[in-house]
């Protein structure tokens, strides 16, 4: 017998600390699907829906997709932005009474509403399906997973990689864990322990200790009882009532008990190794030093690492820039800043003539607006498809894009806030990356999956900006204290 399985994808990480309200449009300018184009652009990518959708084909489901919605990071997702997405996956539910419930959730999502975006969600398609048919869901490794997402899940599946090149081999995880379960050879249960721990994001890096030992020994623990052991690192930029490292097994029911005390372990674990999530990063006078003395053939890679908008940064940071500026760095790319307005001044002036303009700076979180004259060197549309390891496949948008040059050095100036972490960012602009001498990104660690092998060496930089790692930059209300790194003796 064929089952029904309803698919649907509604995700976002929201960092409490941006006052930038996520709305619908900025689900339309990133990526947003419903109905048949989920399959049509999703399908074969290494996205967790394309993970869904390898299964499925293999387990000859009726699937039913609904939506796939993913917005840049940034504020609060807004109510009506919430509800209508939502609105989406329970009309799904209405009309073809599923066997199962597939959804892809960030995990740290915040809505105007309610702090725990993702427990309401589940919560309401819990309520929609009633207790007997599954609901599972793949989050991503910065989910700060709270005990009502356990309660109202059967199944909760993270990525076990940072960057996140696992997305689609977790989708497929769960899609088994569910193919199980409707054949009647898994009862599943969710289990989650938590740490006292709020690492930064560059800390979380699962190359890197303590992550990389805490996600092998959670793999240790997984057999066909147990599907799936997740470490979450949490998203520290999120000041909630559930923000912080968890660890989460999913287990047969007979094993549950059991899978609960792995995860205790690890989460203790965790907790007694927390002098290992602390690091050390390049101050922008000393990255601007590097960069004019680099003389390698390979370049040089400074990550701005504060300004991501893939953690909710605005993208318009200058800081990194007018240091490389006032240091006289030449033959550098610089992606990107994220300033419509220069982007319109591009356009009327046209490609090859000079531009003056006032960039970036707009949100003061990362520098002032920086006063710039330079070439327009190409103008396009800003849209590239991923060919690197993460997200590979996956079409993305920085939306309209001008590539300004200014003393040598390439500004991409942007339209839509959009994380460059993949090489096409700067190919699908002209730019040979590997080619430079020097390669300004805002990104905070994504970026080394596709740029580890084109650079000589990459510092990461400790500029302003919603996600430094310095987290007494900011003031939590809600995170549960005392926590490490923010209380001392902790
Ligand atoms: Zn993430």
């Amino acid at each position: 017998m064929s089952h029904t399985v309803l698919l649907g994808q509604i995700e976002h990480e929201t960092n409490t600390f941006s006052s930038l309200p996520t709305g619908m449009t900025a689900f339309a300018d990133a990526s947003l699907h419903y109905g048949d184009a989920v399959v049509e652009d999703l399908a074969g990518t290494n996205t967790a829906i394309g993970g869904f959708l390898r299964v499925a084909d293999e387990a000859d489901w009726d699937v039913v997709p609904t939506v796939a919605a993913d917005a840049t990071p940034g504020g609060r997702v807004t109510a009506d932005a919430r509800e209508t997405l939502l609105e989406a996956v329970l009309a799904g539910i209405e009309t073809t009474d599923p066997d199962g419930v597939l959804l892809a959730l960030h995990g740290a999502m915040v809505t105007e509403a309610a702090p725990d975006g993702d427990g309401y969600i589940l919560e309401r398609v819990r309520r929609a399906v009633g207790a007997d048919v599954p609901v599972m869901a793949s989050l991503d490794l910065h989910a700060n997973v709270s005990d009502r997402m356990i309660r109202h899940a059967d199944g909760l599946f993270g990525y076990d990689t940072y960057p996140h090149v696992d997305i689609g081999g977790t989708g497929e995880t769960a899609a088994r864990a569910m193919a199980a379960t409707l054949a009647g050879d898994l009862d599943p249960e969710v289990v989650g322990e938590r740490a006292p721990l709020l690492p930064p994001l560059p800390a979380l890096r699962t190359a890197e200790e303590p992550m990389r030992s805490l996600l092998v020994a959670a793999a240790d623990a997984e057999d066909e009882a147990v599907p799936d052991v997740s470490v979450f690192g949490g998203f520290a930029h999120a000041d909630v009532d559930h923000a912080g490292v968890s660890v989460v097994g999913v287990a047969d029911r007979s094993h549950a008990e059991d899978t609960r005390e792995t995860c205790r372990a690890l989460a203790d674990e965790a907790y007694e190794r927390r002098g290992t999530f602390d690091r050390d990063y390049t101050s922008v006078a000393a990255a601007a030093a590097e960069a004019a003395d680099w003389d390698a053939d390979d370049p040089l890679l400074l990550a701005d690492i504060s300004d991501n908008p893939g953690g909710g940064s605005a993208q318009d940071g200058t800081v990194l820039l007018a240091a490389l500026l006032e240091a006289g760095v030449e033959d550098a790319a610089v992606a990107t800043i994220y300033d419509p307005a220069a982007v319109d001044a591009a356009v009327a002036a046209g490609v090859g003539e000079e531009v003056s303009v006032s960039l970036g700076g707009r949100s003061g979180e990362n520098g002032d607006p920086l006063d710039v004259t330079g070439r327009v060197r190409l103008l396009s549309d800003g849209t590239y498809r991923n060919r690197g390891p993460m997200s590979t496949g996956l079409q993305v948008s920085f939306g309209r894009t001008a590539r300004i040059e200014v003393d040598w050095i390439d500004v991409l100036v942007c339209s839509h806030r959009q994380q460059p972490y993949d090489p096409e960012a700067f190919r699908s602009q002209g730019i040979t990356p590997e080619e430079a001498r020097i390669l300004v990104l805002k990104s905070t660690v994504h970026y080394r999956a596709g740029f580890d092998p084109l650079v000589g060496a990459i510092s990461e930089v400790a500029t302003p900006g919603l996600c430094r790692p310095d987290l007494s930059a900011f003031e939590y209300e809600h995170v549960p204290r005392p926590i490490y790194p923010l209380d001392d003796g902790v």
